[in-house]
């Protein structure tokens, strides 16, 4: 059975992770068009530097939780059949075990070289402005999709999204981008859709099985769900 899931900023934020959902908008008292554009970036390197050196620090001082772990644990039940997508940038689903893991918005603690596209793994701060470990030019970003920007690996999602038979979305609205349209994808080729969300989304998104609640209550029971009819 093969299984694409989708996760969001809810799960992040169980563990703790601020996020732009919160209800100002704002992220750590920064607005999105400060600190998440290409534009910000070329206007004031420095602050956006200094706001993701802020967001990996954070981010090491929090632990995955109970979703996180559940997902790890259907990882291990399905192996590939199993495929995690996820629009957080942290590293919380690799530090509870997920390893068929797809950072579709990129990661913290990755940095990006826009003169020679390494994206080499990154734990220190770039604000210092460091030279690439590959061509020693000090031009390393965050490695992480700013608004106006491409996701990575979309095919590969969407290729997956098709062949799937459940599709599941945790901790993301069904009526947004990417989530509104993985689901009616994943429904127009025939798979189950899930939502395990805080809110539920609007009755017209097709899925099939809308749960609301925290994630760290209904993953694991969906989890459970998964792994009990699978050997039954
Ligand atoms: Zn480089």
């Amino acid at each position: 059975m093969r299984i694409v899931v989708l996760t969001g900023a809810g799960i992040s934020a169980e563990s703790g992770v601020p996020t732009f959902r919160d209800a100002d908008g704002l992220w750590e008292g920064h607005r999105i068009e400060d600190v998440a554009t290409p534009e910000a970036f070329e206007r004031d390197p420095a602050t956006v530097q200094a706001f993701y050196d802020a967001r990996r620090r954070a981010v090491a001082s929090v632990a995955p939780h109970v979703a996180h772990r559940a997902l790890a644990r259907l990882e291990g039940a399905l192996g590939d059949e199993l495929l995690v997508v996820t629009q957080n940038v942290d590293d919380l689903h690799e530090r509870a075990g997920s390893r068929n893991l797809v950072h579709m918005h990129g990661e913290l603690r990755r940095a990006l070289c826009t003169a020679c596209g390494a994206r080499p793994r990154w734990d220190a701060d770039l604000a210092p402005r460091p030279p690439c470990p590959v061509c020693g030019e000090r031009m390393l970003r965050p490695d992480v999709v700013w608004f106006g920007e491409m996701p990575y690996e979309l095919d590969r999602i969407e290729q997956a999204v098709v062949a799937c038979d459940v599709f599941v979305s945790i901790g993301t609205s069904g009526a947004v981008y990417p989530a509104a349209g993985y689901v009616a994808l994943a429904a127009a080729f025939g798979a189950r859709t899930v939502e395990l969300n805080l809110v539920p989304s609007d009755p017209m998104i097709p899925f099939d099985d809308a749960r609301a609640g925290r994630a760290g209550e209904l993953v694991p029971v969906w989890v459970d769900e998964v792994i009990a009819a699978r050997s039954s």
